[in-house]
């Protein structure tokens, strides 16, 4: 089966404000075996978007809309499925009972405007939506499939999901079978010559490579109109191969980020996380906290931006900040175990580096970051030379961080 989908909303056509909408709904769309053919995005406008649903509806065997479904008066998505589709709207009286009682709970009367989402397609089925005022719809008459979605993110998802499982992923004629094996510490050229050679002698699995800095993802997606085995035997021969030639890097074959796994295998260890961080600002420990629960390990950092700073809070030796610089090996061993010894933890992790665009010299060029961890075990410098502008630098330090902790955790704690 295959499906078009329409994210409704003007600012979505404006500079500022892009469709998520559409990736999220792909990507589980594509697990079922369900391919979006098309995707448009259509501004507030009854009649563009009724054109747009009418069309979509004779093309499609599905169609999924996104947005529009506020209270006010721009929110024209309920009124145009409805002339698309040459539906009545029925005025359903336990939507509204649901919105009063969700407006009474935060001790306010609803106002009146949001009677306005108690209006139904004819015949469809009402998605309640935990998150929010506006419901879902979803309506199939066996020739037409519409699924109406509250556009923000956070409301849509739930929805979705549900429907996914119920109703929507049962239509799918192919069967999937899907693998990821996630990389750290190899670039995405390294990583394809060592695992070309296996993956471009099949079109069924499709092999993707995603990479982002400093992260690596591999997918293998197998599909099958009938008899998954045989396919799913190739994915895992596949994934196999693959681990054989770059397992040294994996980091996980869940469905997870490596932040994730570092908080949860350090709560299982019982150890706990510090970090000085210079020319991140503080991003390692964000991504860090980030994670439900990294309360139980991660202790606190030093953003020891000036020399005054590092020398001052961290206790780095003027004299090495004098003979080597801020950004060298010798003050990153010393943020390191300055900020574990300050604050108790069992590691402690230090990033000093240029990011640029200035700041460069021949020696210490921008992109040289210097990395190192104290751990009761053992201390591990480290410092690239990374591609990229300000951000790029950052986010490429805070993976790499990331990957000598999970390795540590790996191969140092089991
Ligand atoms: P609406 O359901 O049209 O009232 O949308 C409310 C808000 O949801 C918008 O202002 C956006 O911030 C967000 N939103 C709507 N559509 C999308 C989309 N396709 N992708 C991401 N965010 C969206
Ligand atoms: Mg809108």
């Amino acid at each position: 089966m295959r499906a078009i989908f329409i994210a409704v909303g003007s600012e979505l056509l404006d500079h500022d404000k892009i469709d998520t909408n559409s990736l999220y709904i792909a990507r589980k769309l594509g697990e079922k075996g369900i391919l979006i053919d098309m995707k448009m995005v259509v501004g507030d406008n009854r009649d563009n978007l009724s054109w747009t649903i009418k069309n979509a509806c004779k093309r499609s065997q599905l169609v999924i809309v996104s947005g529009g479904l506020g209270p006010t008066e721009d929110d024209i998505t309920r009124e145009s499925a409805a002339d698309a589709l040459k539906l009545k709207l029925v005025f359903n009286d336990d939507i509204v009972a649901d919105i009063e009682e969700m407006f009474r709970v935060r001790g306010i009367d609803m106002p009146q405007i949001n009677k306005r989402q108690a209006f139904v397609l004819d015949g469809a089925e009402v998605l309640s939506n935990s998150a929010g005022t506006a419901p879902g719809q979803y309506f199939d008459d066996g020739k037409v499939r519409l699924l109406l979605l509250p556009g923000p993110p956070k409301e849509m998802i739930p929805i979705f999901d549900k429907i996914l499982e119920e109703k929507i992923s049962p239509l799918s004629n192919f069967h999937i079978y899907k693998r990821i094996l996630k990389f750290g510490g190899i670039t995405e050229s390294e990583a394809d010559s060592m695992i070309s050679g296996i993956y471009r002698r099949y079109k069924n699995p499709i092999t993707t490579i995603l990479a982002s800095p400093g992260l690596i993802e591999v997918h293998l997606l197998g599909r099958a109109k009938k008899d998954i085995e045989e396919i799913k035997e190739l994915t895992d021969q596949v994934a196999e191969d693959i681990r054989e030639k770059i397992g040294e890097y994996l980091i996980t074959e869940e469905d997870v980020r490596i932040e994730e796994l570092i908080i949860r295998e350090m709560t299982r260890l019982g150890l706990s996380l510090s970090v000085a961080e210079s020319c991140t600002g503080g991003g390692l420990g964000n991504v860090l906290t980030n994670v439900p629960g990294s309360s139980e390990v991660f202790l606190g950092g030093v953003i020891p931006y000036s020399n005054e700073l590092k020398t001052g809070i961290l206790d780095v030796k003027e004299e090495t900040l004098k003979k080597h610089g801020a950004v060298s090996k010798h003050a990153a061993k010393e943020m390191a175990e300055n900020v574990r010894k300050l604050t108790g933890s069992d590691i402690g992790v230090s990033i000093t580096g240029i990011a640029g665009p200035g700041g460069g010299t021949s020696k210490k060029p921008v992109g040289l970051v210097f990395m190192h961890m104290s751990t009761p075990e053992k201390e591990t410098g480290e410092y690239r030379i990374f591609p990229g502008d300000r951000e790029v630098v950052k986010i490429r330090t805070i993976n790499y961080c990331l990957n000598m902790i999970f390795k540590y955790l790996k191969h140092d704690k089991v």
